[in-house]
């Protein structure tokens, strides 16, 4: 079709639009980042497109032009002196993107629950992080398949609360994919609508905690659209939690 090309890593079509629409994605992030850090609201939901968690420092990968949760991070770092940032990422995919960018900084601290042996094929749980930032990188590959959703909840449990306990973020951002739902035709996790409230309560529970109840969520994956706006709603939902 006229006008539409691939990136060089082949797994991105863009048209000539892509550009400031990817703008606009990064951009709702700081505005949501804005809203948090300025008291105005305490959590946000992002909504937007295309995601951002493949996305590297300098190549666009995986759906994704930008990293629009990690450029949120260091907007909040750099516009409101946050020393230490959370991201949780719950899509079924490893955000080899996110991971990547902060892997030799132990200010942004980077936790992963995904589908082990699927795309991008990284996030294994001896990547830990770099230099000072050993320890801030935190993978939790979990087999595709029945078991999955409780796996998720327990990682969540048993791996990411303890170690908040020595982290002490001061803002929490979620990379919050919906592919991990059961209905979902690419991720192969088991994770029912509901689950998503569970977890996104979970996360609201330790931002009351450690860092005054910020959250600032951020799309990423999600391709059955029934499945996705149903989660995204359950989400929303149990914000207020
Ligand atoms: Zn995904």
């Amino acid at each position: 079709m006229w006008g539409y090309s691939t990136l060089s890593t082949g797994d991105v079509q863009i048209c000539p639009k892509s550009y400031a629409i990817a703008k606009l994605a990064s951009g709702g992030v700081f505005t949501g980042v804005d809203l948090v850090m300025k008291d105005i609201v305490k959590r946000v939901f992002c909504n937007v497109r295309p995601p951002g968690h493949h996305a590297c420092q300098e190549v666009g990968m995986g759906f994704c032009l930008f990293n629009n949760v990690a450029l949120g991070a260091r907007y909040a770092q750099k516009m409101y002196g946050v020393e230490r940032v959370l991201i949780v990422d719950w899509d079924v995919h490893h955000g080899n993107g996110t991971q990547e960018i902060f892997y030799r900084d132990p200010s942004v601290f980077y936790f992963s629950t995904h589908q082990k042996g699927i795309y991008p094929q990284t996030g294994s749980q001896d990547e830990k992080g770099d230099g000072d930032a050993v320890g801030t990188t935190l993978n939790v590959p979990i087999p595709g398949g029945g078991g999955s959703r409780k796996a998720v909840i327990r990682a969540i449990d048993e791996q990411l609360i303890p170690a908040m306990e020595r982290f002490q973020p001061q803002l929490i951002m979620i990379s919050a994919g919906f592919d991990g739902h059961k209905d979902d035709p690419i991720g192969g996790f088991d994770l029912e609508t509901q689950d998503f409230a569970l977890l996104t309560k979970k996360i609201c529970a330790l931002a009351n905690k450690c860092c005054d109840g910020k959250v600032v969520s951020v799309l990423e994956g999600g391709y059955n659209l029934s499945a996705i706006a149903e989660s995204a709603v359950a989400h929303v939902q149990a914000m207020e939690f």
